[in-house]
């Protein structure tokens, strides 16, 4: 589980390389997706994250994790965030853009990764649910034919406060109409929490999750045989939604006992 597979390995360099930002978009003021060179040799699984370091003015480096959200076969390394006001690696990245250099750290971390919730009993359906830049992951995972071959549906969903927050918004539209080869279709759902006036589904995860709207706007049942569950972004919408599904009979997945659910808290 997690080892990266050969077809996507490129091999080994040295542990801390210093790469350059080659391509920006900013989807609404302080939202953007980055795209870094990406090192000789850095490897990774969908769903895994990097530790990017940049200087600030003094010098110093600040160490932030940023979760791959570019295929595993491209030749950068995309990433998707906002700036944090209050932060210290965001507000310094989102000033400097493209041209400005970044270390990348070796290996890639984190669990987050679908084939852990593949093995066993061939589930059905994958849910993803996210919040704000949470869906970072997510879209490097459609990016893996491996994904829609083990599955037979993808659902998406990102709980953001307005509808212009819907980063990627229309590569997943896209993706429900004409989907990547494996066989899977793939259901968005994205879910405002402050803008009322839109014909968008309305309401945080966790209430359309216990009101089981969420299933419907999917066309997906909950179901022990067929549902797994990744969890990405905001602490409260992991925490509670994990309470939600426990409840529901839905277990953690760990290493050495399959389960339904696995997590990626960003603070
Ligand atoms: C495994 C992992 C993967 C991550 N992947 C991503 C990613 O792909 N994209 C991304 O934007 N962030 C991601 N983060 C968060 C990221 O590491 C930084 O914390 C974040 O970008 C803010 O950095 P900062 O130095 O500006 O502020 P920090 O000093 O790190 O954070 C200050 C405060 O801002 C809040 N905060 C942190 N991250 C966010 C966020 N994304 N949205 C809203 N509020 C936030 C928290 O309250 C935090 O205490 C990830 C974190 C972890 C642990």
């Amino acid at each position: 589980m997690n080892a990266v597979p050969p077809h996507l390995s490129a091999g080994s360099s040295p542990r801390v390389t210093t790469e350059k930002v080659v391509w920006w978009h900013e989807w609404m003021p302080g939202l953007f997706s980055f795209r870094i060179s990406r090192p000789a040799g850095y490897d990774f699984v969908p769903g895994q994250f990097a530790r990017l370091g940049v200087a600030n003015d003094a010098g110093e480096m600040i160490w932030r994790a940023f979760s791959v959200a570019s295929a595993p076969a491209s030749d950068y390394l995309e990433f998707y965030a906002v700036v944090v006001e209050q932060g210290v690696f965001t507000p310094l990245i989102h000033q400097r853009r493209i041209g400005a250099e970044v270390r990348v750290e070796k290996p890639a971390q984190g669990f987050l990764t679908a084939d852990r919730l593949w093995r066993g009993d061939e589930p059905k359906d994958l849910w993803m649910l996210s919040t704000g830049t949470g869906l970072g992951p997510f879209i490097a995972m459609l990016e893996d034919t491996e994904v829609w071959r083990r599955f037979d549906h993808l659902v998406v969903v990102h709980s953001v406060r307005h509808a212009a927050e819907l980063g990627y918004r229309e590569r997943l539209e896209a993706l429900t109409r004409s989907p990547r080869s494996g066989g899977a279709t793939l259901r968005y759902v994205p879910t405002l929490t402050r803008d009322p006036h839109t014909p968008l589904t309305q309401g945080r995860v966790t209430t359309l999750l216990q009101s089981g709207a969420l299933a419907a706007a999917a066309g997906a049942a909950f179901d022990a045989a067929r549902s797994r569950f990744m969890l990405c972004g905001n602490p409260a919408m992991v925490e509670e939604s994990r309470a939600l599904l426990k409840a529901r009979g839905f277990t953690n997945d760990r290493k050495l006992t399959p389960g339904h659910i696995a997590v990626e808290n960003y603070w």
